[in-house]
């Protein structure tokens, strides 16, 4: 920092009403690190916004002095993008406020909440919106990526839920982004990612769904892999939309409704959701039981809020973590056979490989309508992430 930049830093403090973190400050460090261990940036200010006033004062700032500009949502990016080096950082980590009106079936969130409490100020009214399946991911990073989870095959990727955004441009100008209000940066915004302004709050539209569904695992040998991977395929291409079902192939976690025996040895795994009333759910599951012979499962109404965070116990912040992911429009069994001989070579019992099947509403905007490409899938087939 040279003299002149300290003496900006003092302007910027001034009426800041959050934190303005400098290298020298007891947070900085835990403020710099993000969900991936791997990314160890030292940007040169990290300003913990507190109202929009803040995250202008910030941009003016940063544009002025001629400094990159990062954005911090939930900071769970793989390639860490939230941060920067020798740069300034939004943290969006104290806006978080959600409200909802549920009789319009609107939520309008800030830019730092996660999925939790965007599930837990919506599930209050039994309502709820597609998200992610990790409950600590940022609402922000995951809608301005696209957004897909549980309730995608039924309600549509996040960004297809997306009604409005407030954001502040790179002038430092508030504002309101919607099909009618600056119709090209609402576009942008729905899975362009980053870089199209600091969105300061989200208006989502709402569903009813839960509070409890049917949702849970069913858990098979590794050595049924390849079969029942053929048999997802052939059952997710004539699932109803409200059933998601994904495949998970990795070392078996100490889940205690598997045997002992079972835990740390190479498993595949169905995570299911059915988005209606659970009783007409259960005999729409009962095929994935007869995939093989079940190693154990874990299947019944649960609040949707738990399943949510079902599987953050095994997504926890400070890992280090290298992902990739494919789109496929078709799943061969030359793939499946490549997924399963990795299998065996996964270095950590945290590695693992996921088919996540879209499909359904996801596919039915058309791709021109959202920055997010959703590539165009017959209508026999299904759209599948690997991750
Ligand atoms: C454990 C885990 C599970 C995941 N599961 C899913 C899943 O089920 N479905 C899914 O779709 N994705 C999933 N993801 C991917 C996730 O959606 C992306 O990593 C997303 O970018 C995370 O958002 P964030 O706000 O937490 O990230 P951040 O790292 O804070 O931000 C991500 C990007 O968005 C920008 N950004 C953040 N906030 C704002 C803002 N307010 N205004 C403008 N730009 C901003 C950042 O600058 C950065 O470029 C998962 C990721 C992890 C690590």
């Amino acid at each position: 920092m040279t003299n002149i930049q300290a003496a900006k830093i003092e302007e910027l403090k001034e009426q800041f009403k959050g934190e303005v973190l400098l290298p020298s400050d007891d947070l900085y460090e835990s403020a710099r690190k993000i969900w991936n261990a791997m990314i160890d940036k030292h940007p040169a200010i990290i300003a913990r916004c507190a109202t929009t006033s803040d995250i202008v004062r910030t941009v003016n700032f940063a544009r002025d002095n001629g400094l990159l500009l990062a954005v911090r949502g939930g900071g769970h990016h793989i390639a860490g993008n939230a941060m920067c080096d020798d740069g300034v950082v939004i943290d969006l980590s104290k806006m978080k406020a959600a409200s909802v009106d549920p009789g319009a079936r609107r939520v309008t969130i800030e830019g730092g909440a996660t999925l939790a409490d965007l599930d837990a100020a919506t599930q209050a009214y039994g309502l709820a919106t597609p998200v992610g399946i990790n409950s600590t991911t940022g609402v922000a990073g995951l809608t301005l990526g696209g957004g897909f989870g549980w309730l995608s095959r039924k309600y549509g990727m996040t960004v297809d839920n997306l009604e409005s955004a407030e954001v502040v441009t790179a002038t430092g100008e508030v504002v309101r982004a919607n099909a009618s209000e600056h119709p090209d940066l609402f576009w942008a915004l729905r899975g362009g990612s980053g870089n199209f302004g600091v969105v300061t709050r989200f208006e989502f539209r709402l569903h009813p769904v839960g509070p409890n569904v049917l949702s849970g695992l069913i858990v098979y040998s590794i050595s049924e892999a390849k079969s029942v991977l053929q048999q997802y395929r052939e059952f997710i291409a004539k699932a109803p939309e409200e059933l998601s079902v994904w495949t998970v192939l990795r070392q078996a976690p100490p889940l205690p409704f598997l045997p002992a025996e079972v835990h740390g040895k190479p498993i595949i795994a169905l995570a299911l959701l059915y988005a209606g009333d659970p009783k007409q759910g259960e005999p729409l599951i009962e095929p994935l039981r007869k995939f093989g012979t079940p190693l154990g499962e874990h299947v019944g109404e649960q609040p949707y809020t738990a399943w949510q965070q079902a599987f953050d116990p095994l997504l926890t912040p400070g890992a280090r973590n290298y992902w990739k992911s494919h789109n496929f429009s078709t799943l061969k069994d030359g793939l499946f056979d490549t997924v399963i001989d990795y299998i065996d070579k996964l270095p950590s019992p945290q590695c693992e490989i996921f088919f996540g099947a879209l499909g359904g509403a996801t596919t039915r905007p058309t791709p021109e309508s959202t920055a997010y490409l959703t590539f165009p899938v017959k209508s026999e087939t299904q759209s599948v992430k690997a991750l």
